[in-house]
Order: C-alpha cells, then structure tokens, then sequence
C-alpha cells in the first residue's frame, strides 16, 4: 500500500483528505501555498501517532496545523507532497477544575471555546489576541503566544502547566501534570512551547486558570510622543501594581488608517495626538474600587503632564469600544493597501527611542514611508508596520532593506527580532545572522535530537541546511 492508502485507511473519509484542501495549504496572509499529500485530521492521540509513525517510515515531512493563523506562515509546508496535520478534530475539554484551577484541552480546542467553557464556571483563561476565534490551544502553545494580557499573566509557555505531545517517529510522551511545581529534570513541556511543530504534535495540554474577575476599568489616554508612552507605563504600573491587566499602545497614524476604512469604530475623544495608550484593570476581589483607584493614577498622569486628554469607560459598551480602536489597528492598515508587518520586542525602558530612532532611519531610507508602530506598551512588543508612500509602486522591493533595519535595530537596543509571532517560514533565515552561532548551535542540535530525521516542519526555525550539516 501506499503512504495515501494507508492513511485514507487508518483515518477514513472524515480524517484524509486529499481535495478542497486549498485553505489547508494557504497561509493567513495568503503569501504561500505549496499542495500537499493529503491532510490528516486525527481523532485522537492514538491516530496522531499512527500518522506520525508511518509518515516517519515513509521519510515525508509533516506541518502540524491549529487554526493556522500564524503570520509568519508557519502552519503551512514549505514545498509540495507533504503531510499537513490538522489537530481541529481534537476539539474536546476533558476536564475543568475550579479548586485547582487547571483544565484539561485538546490541541483543537479554539480560544473564545475555551474562554466561553471556563466562564461557565467563573474561572477564566487569560490569553486574549486578535485570532482568538480561530487560533487553537496547540497553535498558541507551538508558537508560545503572547496577546494583550501577557504583561499580567505571561505568555502561552507561563499557563501550560503539562503537555502530552507525540514524538516525530510516533511515540507519545505523557507530560500531562497539572502541576505548577515539577521540576524532575528539564523543563520538557517549556520546550515544546514555541517549538512550531518542528519536534512533535502538541494533542492535550494541562492550562492555568483563573477566577474570573468580577470588575475593570478601562481608559484610552493621549499621549504626546513615543517617550511619553514609556513614562506614563511606568507611572501606572507604579501607582496600580498588580491590577493592570492590559497596558497597549497606538500611534496616530494607525488611528486615521482604522478610522477611514473600519466601520462602527467610535473615537471618544475630543482632541487627538500623536500616541495613545489603552490601560485595563480587573480583579476577581469584589471589595476593590478599580475606578476609584484608576481615576486617583489619572490625576497623578494629568498633572504631571504625562497625559493631555483621556477618557474612563463608563461602562461595558464604552470599553468595547475602546478596545475594538486597539484591536483594529491591523485590520485598517491592511484595508490602506499594501504593508510590511514587524513583530519586534525591546526593553520596555528603550520602546519610546526605538521607535523614534527607527522612524528617523526608515524615513531617511524611504522617504514617506507611513509607520504604524502600536502593540504591547506593557511588554515591550511593537508590531512596527509599515505601509508605502502615497502613490508608490513596488514596495515589496524595499522590503529585505526595510526590515533589515527594524530587526537590527531592535536587537541593537537589547531586543528581539521576533517577539510573539515566532519565526515560521518567513523569518528563519533572519536567525541565521541575528542570533549567535552558539545559540544557533544549540538550536540545530535540539532539533537534530528530537527530530534526527528533519521531518518535523522542515524550513521553520532552524533552516534546512543547517539541518543537514
Ligand atoms: C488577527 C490576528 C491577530 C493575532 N494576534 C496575535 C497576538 O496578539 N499575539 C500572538 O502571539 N499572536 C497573534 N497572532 C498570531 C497567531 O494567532 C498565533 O501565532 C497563534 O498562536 C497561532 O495559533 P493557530 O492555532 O492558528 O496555529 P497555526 O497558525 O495553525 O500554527 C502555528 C505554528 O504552530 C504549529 N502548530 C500548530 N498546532 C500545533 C500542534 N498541535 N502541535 C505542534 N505544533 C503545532 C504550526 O506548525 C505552526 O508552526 C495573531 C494572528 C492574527 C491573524
């Protein structure tokens, strides 16, 4: 039998397929597209393994897929004739539990299923991004997610607490403690977080949760320049500490780009300015008066001339408001036309020189380029976005020029040139010059260990030929 016949038997008609399969093999920013054998979509673990088994018998390299939002196109194969494997079938929550606050997840579980679950019982996971109404509990935790409340609760790697994940030959590895304490020997589960299907298939996860708050306070706050977001961040996280659970960034320019192409955006304020800051609060604790002590570091922030103008939201209405501005930030920029994406971090300290540094460059190189820097104040993480001069023609051209100064300039002020998004395909060869060779080194012979035959997502983190050598 063939490897196409095996599989279409071991899995039937519901868990092969081999036609329509175009939205498998197209990435989200439809950038890449190469056929691929067939998708398998498991049940369970035990066919994951199947398919892991005769695919690694058979040398043909596998893409394992969440909700394939990554946009660093790697959730999708790098050539033709491989197998994507889609996790989407193992879509169950095996178990919540509101003492210990942990719950039990497939790989296929989709974020907004999970935050509807949880909130079901007043608890809460706090993972929150743009995607989180396709991306799935094994994509977030492959790429090691970030979103906007990582500032409060860390990244996907800080709520895992244990992981089963089948090996690139098959063997399944039960990891699935769900234990905040467990330190017998390396940190296997932290490994796999943000390992991008290169060495293995994420199936179930064990996840943090926690209670549901039960208040916030919300407020959109002008800022004059990109220093000042630095300054203002630090006064709020000075003045509410552990309440903050969101402290986002936008600048002007991405404001007008959302507001002219974005329906049913609402600007509540009066006057505008060159950056903005979105700053959350919340607690599960009842006795807490967050608008009494948000609107007290606000008077603080307006009297030291840290902020010109704001506004509270007054209720839930308001806030979504506020945060669908935040939120569609990308959505107006890519209505604009065509663009650039950057997902850079820094030290926090060095976000407000960082941008006005690169701006500096980037208009020096490409003379009205239109910059759209906004993320995760709180973090550190711009997603520096660039969209062409009016009327320009070809500027994907200027792209590898462009980007190479954002990159080099994030890590020359102590940052990263890949922050939340991972490095996918796109970003790989960037590695090659950015990261030193020790650290390559030990990537390459990682994944050499767990995946001796390359066959794990070939092409993403560590470049092929290096996985040869
Ligand atoms: C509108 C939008 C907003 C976004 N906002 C954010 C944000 O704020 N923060 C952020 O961090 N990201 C963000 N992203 C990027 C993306 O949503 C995340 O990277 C997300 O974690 C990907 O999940 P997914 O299920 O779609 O994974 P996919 O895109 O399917 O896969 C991503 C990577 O993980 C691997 N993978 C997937 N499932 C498994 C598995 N079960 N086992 C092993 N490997 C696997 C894939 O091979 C691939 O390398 C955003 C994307 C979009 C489109």
């Amino acid at each position: 039998m063939t490897l196409k016949q095996e599989l279409a038997t071991l899995l039937g008609p519901k868990g092969w397929l081999t036609e329509d399969v175009q939205a498998f093999q197209t990435d989200w920013l439809k950038l890449q597209s190469h056929a691929p054998l067939g998708v398998a979509r498991p049940a369970n673990t035990a066919e994951v393994s199947d398919v892991m088994r005769l695919a690694h018998r058979a040398g043909v390299p596998v893409t394992p897929q969440g909700g394939n939002t990554s946009l660093c196109a790697g959730a999708v194969p790098g050539a033709e004739g491989h197998i994507i494997l889609s996790l989407s079938r193992m879509n169950e929550i095996e178990q919540i539990d509101p003492n210990g606050f942990t719950a039990i997840a497939g790989a296929g579980v989709v974020l907004a299923q999970l935050h509807d679950a949880v909130a079901t019982r007043d608890l809460m996971f706090p993972m929150h991004l743009g995607a989180e109404g396709s991306a799935q509990i094994g994509g977030l935790i492959a790429t090691n997610a970030g979103g906007s409340h990582a500032l409060r609760y860390g990244m996907m790697q800080d709520l895992v607490l244990g992981l089963e994940v089948v090996l690139p030959d098959g063997r399944i590895w039960n990891g699935l403690r769900p234990l905040i304490k467990d330190n017998a020997g390396y940190q296997l589960r932290r490994l796999f977080c943000g390992s991008e299907g290169t060495l293995g298939v994420v199936t179930r996860a064990a996840l943090r949760l926690f209670p549901a708050p039960v208040s916030r306070a919300t407020a959109l706050l002008c800022v004059d320049d990109a220093p000042g977001l630095v300054r203002l961040g630090g006064h709020l996280r000075q003045g509410l500490g552990e309440f903050i659970s969101a402290l986002e960034f936008f600048c002007d320019d991405g404001l007008t780009m959302a507001l002219k192409h974005v329906s049913g955006l609402d600007y509540p304020l009066e006057s505008r300015s060159a950056q903005y800051v979105l700053v959350e609060l919340s607690t599960s604790a009842g006795a807490v008066d967050l608008d009494g002590l948000l609107e007290a570091a606000l008077g603080e922030a307006f009297e030291a001339g840290l902020v010109t103008d704001g506004a509270v939201a007054a209720n839930e209405t308001q806030r979504a408001a506020m945060w669908k501005l935040r939120e569609e930030m990308p959505e107006g920029q890519r209505l604009e036309g065509p663009q650039i994406k950057h997902d850079v971090s820094v030290p926090v300290a060095e976000l407000g020189r960082f941008i006005d540094t690169t701006a500096k460059e980037l208009q020096r190189i490409l003379p009205g380029v239109r910059l759209n820097p906004f993320g995760h104040l709180g973090d550190g993480n711009i997603h520096f976005n660039l969209t062409p001069p009016e009327g320009m023609e070809g500027f994907g051209d200027c792209k590898e020029t462009l980007s190479r100064l954002i990159y080099e300039a994030a890590e020359a002020s102590g940052g990263s040139f890949a922050a939340e998004h991972g490095l996918g395909r796109n970003k790989c060869a960037y590695a090659d010059w950015l990261r030193s060779p020790v650290e390559l080194d030990l990537m390459v012979r990682i994944k050499a260990t767990v995946d001796p035959g390359g066959m794990m997502n070939p092409g993403v983190i560590v470049p092929e030929r290096k996985e040869q050598e």
